[in-house]
């Protein structure tokens, strides 16, 4: 097994540029730490260049929460893997459950995503996850199976071992802000859904890709919850919304899923 955790914070449209500063100057996590785990960093498009620059020589990535499907052109608003790489952006979030539900982002277009990202060499983080009703109707093996498969339809393994995964149940995400029923998914249960999407890429691309493929939970992580999660043997990483957005509670979650993960 050779993957690397990946704990990724996403920033969503929430801190102004003195946060994003004040943040930085609190990250304190280690230069040895930082050689164990990729941390990566998912501002909003303003700000990547802020942060990148805020960064500096410290082994953290920069990542984006969009990107559209074609290098150039008239798509206003929009901003491409091309012009994400000018900014040595290295990860970029596709198919986000806020933008599945708010801008109408399918599997298909979730695909062309991925595709444009690999093309200019980012890694896509592709999110997916069942719906609350979903879940009550027991579907989420069957809807997790399909989004898999969709999103890495007409990819060559080689492609495939290039992507990450982030699981994230659509009903567990900022619960602090719906809460649907108040929690996290259970590391158990998360476990399960991880282990079908390691044998589905084992299915799609080779069993050395599945082995290799980082996939993250995300969903209501906190530094409370967080060694549940690192502590099951398919879970590679967190991607974590609200509680990243304090230095200190996301550098909680760093320290705790490297101290479960015995790395
Ligand atoms: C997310 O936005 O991907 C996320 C997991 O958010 P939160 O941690 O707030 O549930």
């Amino acid at each position: 097994m050779h993957r690397k955790p990946l704990v990724i914070a996403n920033w969503k449209m929430n801190l102004d540029l003195s946060q994003v500063e004040r943040f930085f100057q609190q990250f304190t996590v280690s230069d040895d730490v930082l050689k164990k785990l990729e941390v990566i960093l998912c501002a909003t498009l303003v700000h990547l260049e802020r942060v990148q620059r805020l960064v500096g020589s410290r082994a953290i990535a920069v990542g984006a929460q969009n990107v559209f499907w074609e290098d150039r052109g008239a798509f206003t608003g929009e901003v491409s893997a091309l012009q994400l790489a000018d900014f040595g952006c290295r990860y970029v979030l596709v198919g986000h459950s806020e933008r599945r539900e708010h801008f109408q982002e399918t599997d298909g277009v979730v695909g062309k995503k991925v595709r444009q990202a690999l093309q200019r060499g980012i890694t896509p983080v592709i999110c997916l996850g069942e719906s609350y009703e979903e879940k009550e109707a027991g579907d989420t093996k069957r809807v997790v199976q399909n989004h898999v498969r969709a999103c890495l339809e007409g990819f060559e393994p080689r492609d495939i071992a290039k992507v990450a995964i982030a699981y994230e149940p659509v009903w567990a995400i900022s619960t602090n802000v719906h809460n649907v029923d108040g929690k996290a998914d259970s590391p158990k249960s998360a476990q399960v859904v991880h282990k079908l999407i390691r044998r589905l890429v084992a299915e799609i691309a080779t069993s050395t890709i599945a082995e290799d493929i980082g996939i993250l939970y995300g969903g209501s992580v906190t530094p409370e919850t967080v060694g549940g999660f690192a502590a099951m043997d398919d879970i590679d990483g967190v991607l974590v919304g609200g509680a990243s957005k304090e230095a200190a509670s996301f550098q909680k979650i760093v320290m705790e899923f490297i101290k479960q993960k015995k790395l």
